[in-house]
């Protein structure tokens, strides 16, 4: 069986680290700067992304070279610096201007204790990170560099954390640079939210959004061989506990072959056209046998990003969060805030959709069923039957506020579902942070879309870092969040956002 080419791991990738000094001081210092900055390059060992040592930088033309290296090179998604010594900042203006990768400042040292005792002006000299980086700062911000700071020894767990966190975000970054996302059909009629402003889409994301039509799909999906069909199948009893109606023999096996259509021809025409993510329409099927269930929710487990109802702007985080969250358990679906438990006190979110929700977000073996769907008017579609692992989770949203693109991120915790013997479909139950009332308040204040992508996978910190790299406004409703907060955080947005943009 053909599987995806689609690429979610992180391996290949490289962060490189450049140290910054000068020529002031003398050979000796110089090679101790790139002896303890290989040592603290060898620190960040295991990190999901490898860092690459550079050689260290003492003058603007090296440092612009570099940074245009850097730019050039596909596989090299972000740069990691630090000022070992003290290394004039004027220095770093081309490079810091050229620059177009994901920048951290790593603010450390080669030590952890100070020698008290042993202290002399050498050493002084060697490390004076405390101020060079400083200076380092000052130019950074005089520049309006975008980055993430990270302040501490690279021994320190929590340190490693953030530079994690920051790599899968520039992973997720790289993803979305170069993604290419095919619609079926346009946004649902009359929906608002779904819609944007794709050219804006290109040049903030990087991501290309066109439509075909979905005939277009209907043809590749006629192309399944009954070969293939076959051995599709075969694949559904071996993976997911399927109801009997569905096995060979039973009386709507047939329903089945038609579902397992469907993905061969959606993973081939995805395939052919080297997309990364996707979206339908129930509106507008064509000749399309049954709404896409099975076969968007296992592609959404591979890793590609997938909308529901033309919705290209939830495919992107959908397929950002699959890849921010590589080799990690748990994974990122489409999700919706469908109804409510407003029990007083125990709040809970019950989200689903029609049928498009990854499996990804469940340990346990999924059911494979077959319902009748009101909605779309074609045969009784086959879908993944699910509830999500309870656990930490996080829920976002992108909204188009017209002069920008907004993400609202919700923290939140899915828990154990009752039994729901009469719902059909991948599903998850969820607490929101800080409780109920303020995060729905907040989430509609926000004007944050009801599709969401939910990762199970990556937290908040991950987004946080996406969204200065993207230099897109997140808004974060979180333990911390208050509605009156928050509303304020909303105004002086408004007015950042649009100040930033130059008038
Ligand atoms: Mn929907």
């Amino acid at each position: 069986m053909t599987r995806t080419t689609l690429r979610n791991d992180l391996d290949g990738y490289e962060v490189w680290f450049v140290t910054g000094s000068q020529n002031l001081y003398g050979e000796e210092t110089l090679k101790q700067v790139a002896e303890q900055s290989q040592t603290v390059v060898e620190g960040l060992n295991g990190l999901p992304v490898k860092v690459v040592w550079k050689p260290v930088l003492k003058d603007s033309d090296s440092i612009r070279r570099m940074a245009l290296e850097i730019n050039g090179r596909d596989d090299v998604i972000g740069v990691i610096a630090w000022m070992h010594t003290f290394s004039p900042a004027k220095m770093w203006i081309s490079g810091l201007d050229a620059l177009q990768k994901p920048l951290l400042h790593l603010h450390t040292q080669a030590n952890v204790e100070l020698p008290w005792n042993d202290i002399d002006f050498d050493f002084m000299n060697l490390n004076q990170a405390a101020h060079g980086d400083r200076e380092f700062g000052y130019i950074q911000t005089r520049l309006g560099i975008s980055r993430k700071t990270v302040v501490g020894h690279v021994s320190n767990p929590a340190v490693r954390q953030q530079i994690e966190d920051w790599e899968r975000a520039a992973a997720g970054w790289t993803a979305a640079r170069t993604l290419k996302l095919a619609r079926f059909g346009d946004n649902m009629r009359f929906v608002a939210v779904t819609e944007g402003d794709k050219t804006e889409a290109e040049l903030r994301f990087g991501v290309q959004v066109n439509t075909w039509g979905v005939n277009e799909l209907v043809e590749a999906v006629e192309k399944a061989s009954d070969a293939d069909i076959d051995a599709l199948v075969q694949e559904y009893v071996d993976t997911y506990d399927v109801v009997s109606e569905l096995l060979p023999g039973g009386a709507r096996h047939q329903s089945l072959r038609d579902g397992a259509a469907i993905e061969l021809g959606l993973r081939s025409f995805l395939e052919e056209g080297g997309f990364g993510a996707f979206t339908t329409s129930f509106e507008d099927l064509g000749a399309l046998k049954q709404l896409p269930g099975l076969a968007v929710q296992r592609l959404m487990a591979e890793g590609y990003g997938f909308g529901a109802e033309g919705d290209w702007k939830t495919a992107i985080l959908v397929r950002v969060a699959n890849v921010m969250g590589a080799g990690l358990p748990g994974g990122a679906s489409l999700m919706e805030d469908y109804t409510y438990d407003l029990v007083p006190g125990a709040e809970r979110i019950l989200g689903a959709h029609m049928l498009e929700v990854s499996p990804s977000l469940t340990s346990k073996k999924p059911r494979l069923e077959i319902h009748a769907l009101g909605i779309g008017g074609k045969d009784d579609p086959v879908r993944l039957v699910f509830t999500a692992d309870p656990g930490p989770a996080l829920v976002v949203a992108m909204s188009d506020m017209r002069d920008r693109f907004r993400l609202t991120a919700n923290v939140v915790e899915n828990v154990d579902a009752p039994d729901l013997p009469k719902l059909p479909v991948g599903r998850a139950v969820w607490k929101p942070a800080p409780d109920f009332a303020t995060s729905a308040a907040c989430w509609l204040a926000a004007g944050a879309a009801h599709h969401t992508v939910m990762t199970t996978a990556v937290g908040i910190e991950v987004f946080r870092d996406f969204a200065e790299i993207a230099k897109t406004e997140l808004v974060v409703i979180d333990e911390d969040t208050t509605v009156r907060g928050f509303q304020s955080e909303l105004r002086w947005n408004q007015a950042y956002y649009r100040l930033a943009q130059g008038l």
